[in-house]
């Protein structure tokens, strides 16, 4: 019988999630302070619903079944009571979270692994208040939109216990998730370590003059971009050589970013106000149009990439 899940939090994320699970045939429980919300939530759940069917990324049954696995309630009592895996995705906030944890802890039965889906905040630390199990609380970090990329990353704390970790994998992979492991808990996990790495020295290309954000991005997309997803960074490694890889750091890692400090560029446009899409202009100025056009490409994308690599 498929592990029930609880999903707490029904902002972006959490709606993703309960999509995801429910698309899978996993029972459901969505927690939402307000429970008026509910038709509302439903109501955006099926937007993407019918986005997945028209697709054909689900099939027209699956489509049809989903909405009865899911439930609603504004309780965390049934939550507890109900879930064998809580994933939580409130607002980004430690203070909040921890204190979620802690309550959760205290009515969860032991067994109940507890999750939180947070982008950057330590899983130790949101753990710290849950006294009676702390061994049940881990990390699983979902990527946007949840029922289309595949990655999740689960987070292991120095207090996790084996158990949970392999009972939150295999879930994962009953979602058909791919789930990565990772035995630290550090800033950015594994994924977001490495986005953000590339995406400090390509700010620092733009700031030092050597392209314009076009071409950077442009040299990514149609470059070694197109291979990521077909031979990654250590494939690439092992099939260039370990010699010519060390020789080719050795020459280039003194002319890159290498400042603790974010690249100064972007504090700059953050001071003018320049925030990217919610302003029309960031990196690089954008239309109207072209901002719809680029959130369109993505989902239409990812589909095309899933299926290309046969991962619907
Ligand atoms: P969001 O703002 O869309 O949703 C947050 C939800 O939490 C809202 O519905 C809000 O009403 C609810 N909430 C706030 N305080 C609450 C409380 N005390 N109890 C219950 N619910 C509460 O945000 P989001 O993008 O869905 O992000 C949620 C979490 O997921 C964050 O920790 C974020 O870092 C993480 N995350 C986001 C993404 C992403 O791409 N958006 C990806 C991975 C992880």
């Amino acid at each position: 019988m498929s592990a029930k899940i609880g999903i707490i939090g029904a902002g972006n994320m959490g709606k993703g999630l309960t999509l995801l699970f429910a698309m899978r045939g996993f029972p459901v429980t969505l927690y939402t302070r307000d429970l008026a919300k509910e038709p509302a939530i439903r109501e955006a759940i099926s937007g993407n619903i019918k986005l997945l069917s028209e697709n054909e990324v689900i099939s027209a049954e699956t489509a049809e079944a989903i909405p009865a696995r899911i439930s609603f309630t504004d309780s965390y009592e049934v939550i507890a009571a109900q879930a064998d895996l809580i994933i939580e995705n409130v607002v980004e906030d430690l203070g909040i979270k921890r204190a979620l944890f802690a309550e959760l802890d205290r009515l969860a039965k032991p067994d109940v692994i507890l999750s939180s889906n947070t982008s950057a905040i330590s899983i130790t630390e949101i753990g710290q208040d849950c006294v009676n199990h702390r061994e049940r609380v881990i990390g699983t970090h979902f990527w946007n939109p949840p029922y289309l990329v595949p990655l999740v990353e689960v987070i292991e704390t120095p207090y996790s216990s084996p158990d949970a970790i392999a009972r939150a994998t295999q879930i994962m992979e009953e979602a058909k998730k791919v789930p990565v492991l990772c035995h630290k808990d550090v800033p950015g996990f594994v994924a977001n370590r490495l986005q953000h790495a590339l995406q400090r020295e390509a700010l620092n290309i733009v700031a030092r003059g050597i392209a314009s954000p076009e071409d950077v991005d442009k040299s990514i997309k149609y470059g070694f971009g197109m291979r990521l997803g077909i031979c990654p960074p250590l494939e690439v490694v092992d099939m260039g050589g370990t010699d010519l890889t060390l020789s080719i750091h050795e020459y280039l890692f003194p002319d890159l970013y290498n400042e603790p400090e974010p690249v100064p560029i972007l504090k700059e446009m953050v001071a003018r106000g320049d925030l990217g899409f919610k302003s029309g202009k960031g990196v690089r100025a954008w239309t109207e149009d072209e901002i719809r056009a680029s959130r369109e490409n993505l989902t239409k994308g990812l589909i095309a990439v899933l299926r290309a690599l046969d991962r619907l």
